[in-house]
């Protein structure tokens, strides 16, 4: 199977950086993505190559955003 990576879904996020922090190769970064400009950082990929499909990530979240995939 290939190897799953973290999408996420911007509407329940609240940004709120847990599954930045909880990431145990620090893939994850809060970025301003646009979607929200004037408050809020988003999660994202930002190192693809060091991530490993562990999905901690996910079960970190809240809020139930992040699902694996390809
Ligand atoms: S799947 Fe694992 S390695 Fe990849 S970003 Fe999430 S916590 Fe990090
Ligand atoms: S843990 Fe969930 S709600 Fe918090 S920043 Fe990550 S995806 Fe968004």
């Amino acid at each position: 199977m290939a190897k799953q990576y973290p999408n996420y879904d911007y509407v329940p996020c609240m940004a709120c950086g847990i599954c930045v922090q909880a990431c145990p190769f620090s893939c994850l970064e809060l970025r301003r993505t646009g979607l929200d400009t004037y408050r809020k950082a988003y999660p994202d990929l930002a190192r693809r190559e060091d991530c490993t499909g562990c999905g901690i990530c996910a079960s970190s979240c809240p809020v139930d955003a992040i699902r694996m995939g390809e």
